[in-house]
């Protein structure tokens, strides 16, 4: 698999670098430098996920990996299923949150971590991350116990959900969580120092892990061939999925499965009131503004940071730009609709109400609509019981990490603390 950078053509990088690196030269996504469709969908889609899934990330990275390796990576990732639940007489959510963080998160962070142990060999890797609450969990488990590569979580302390911190902050081993007394911007910063830090860079070999890794983005192309597979067949060339979206990663994944052949009919970009992709699909203008909080705080991103992606696939013709709407929903009626689905008997969290509510608003007549469950609701508990106002109940993984000790360790916030904690970290046995 060849991959270009989107800001340098000169640098181009095999799968297994892109993985390593993750971002290229100035800070330039890797995108392949072409996509060939696969042959003969239909006897795809008849497959399980497992054995679809493989057959389709060996069509993709397979001149690299080995078809064995490959399907051992798959068939360690995806041990859950992705079942595709009816909500409405033509909307279905594509339920992706079974794993063992409860969110979709868990299909690309534990395809990463099955690469990524491969490609490093056994030499050392830290992982540096950020998080506000999913990806910090998804990363946590899925490198649990490897034992090479060290994953250290940043947080803002006090900042996120009980229930979400348990899930990342109990783990031992190599997981290593840190608390900064500040907000998610504050954690981020000290990230991209970190990363800007050549000391700290090569000599703990960073990775950030984030959702600009294309392993990540590999992973995620499989669930959209999943949700087709169990639509009737009849229906397969009249699904409109609509992702709830922050860095739009999912939504890449989804158009590039849509140019593997998988015949979807068209997306729908839903955020919430961080609105910059549907008023630029709108006017054509990309002006950011200042991110504003949300329940739906995974999407609460102003400068999606795979929107290049999304973009070089429309200049270069390969995905017509008028098969992608944008939708944003406000917190009143992301609320309103929680309850709707309530009333339809489906229990949802913001995220996909969000993504529920754009797409029941577009789709038309012979359309078949399918939403992204992106979270399981009990991951939200105190927004969806406010908004609800019932109790719902914990799933085991919460209800067990929720019984656990955190073990994050508190640091100042500030660059020389957090230097000399990482290096008392990877300096340990
Ligand atoms: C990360 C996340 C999103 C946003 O996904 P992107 O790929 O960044 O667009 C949506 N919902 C939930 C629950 C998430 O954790």
């Amino acid at each position: 698999m060849k991959l270009v950078n989107l800001k340098d053509s000169s640098d181009v990088a095999s799968f297994s670098e892109a993985v390593k690196k993750g971002l290229g030269k100035h800070q330039g996504l890797y995108f392949p430098e072409s996509i060939t469709p696969m042959e003969d969908i239909d006897t795809l889609l008849a497959l399980p996920l497992v054995e679809r899934s493989i057959k389709i990330l060996t069509h993709l990275i397979g001149d690299e990996l080995s078809q064995e390796d490959i399907s051992s990576f798959v068939t360690k990732a995806f041990s859950f299923a992705a079942p595709l639940k009816k909500v409405t007489d033509n909307i279905h959510s594509l339920e992706l949150f079974h794993g063992p963080t409860l969110a979709f998160k868990d299909f690309g962070g534990r395809f990463m971590a099955q690469t990524l142990a491969h490609i490093s060999q056994g030499e050392p890797v830290t992982i540096l991350t950020a998080t506000s609450g999913d990806t910090g969990a998804a990363v946590a488990h899925a490198f649990y116990g490897i034992d090479n590569i060290k994953v250290v979580i940043l947080f803002p302390k006090g900042k996120i959900s009980p229930l979400q911190e348990k899930l990342f902050s109990t783990l031992d081993r190599n997981i290593h969580t840190v608390a900064i007394p500040g907000d998610f911007d504050n954690c981020q910063q000290l990230v991209k120092t970190a990363f800007d830090d050549p000391e700290v860079r090569e000599g703990l070999h960073l990775n950030s892990a984030n959702s600009i890794n294309i392993s990540r983005l590999m992973a995620q192309i499989c669930y959209y061939f999943e949700a087709l597979a169990q639509l009737p067949k009849d229906q397969q060339s009249k699904a409109v999925f609509s992702v709830p979206s922050g860095n739009f990663g999912n939504l890449t994944a989804g158009i590039i499965a849509k140019l593997l052949g998988l015949p979807i009919k068209r997306f729908i970009a839903a955020t919430n009131s961080n609105d910059t992709v549907p008023r630029f699909l709108q006017t054509g203008k990309w002006e950011p503004k200042p991110t504003v909080a949300t329940i739906s705080n995974a999407m609460d991103v102003s400068q999606p940071n795979n929107w290049p992606r999304i973009q070089a696939m429309v200049d270069t013709g390969m995905f017509d730009a008028s098969l992608l709407k944008g939708e944003a929903i406000d917190e009143e009626y992301t609320q309103a609709t929680m309850r709707k689905l309530a009333n339809l008997g489906y229990i949802s969290e913001p995220h996909a109400a969000v993504a529920f509510k754009s797409l029941s608003q577009s789709l038309v007549e012979d359309e078949v609509g399918i939403f992204l469950g992106t979270a399981h609701p009990a991951k939200f508990r105190e927004t969806v019981e406010n908004v609800l106002g019932q109790p719902i109940s914990l799933p085991q993984a919460l209800a067990d990490s929720s019984a656990k000790e955190s073990l994050a360790i508190d640091v100042d916030n500030s660059y020389a603390a957090l230097k000399a904690h990482l290096f008392s970290i990877v300096g340990e046995a």
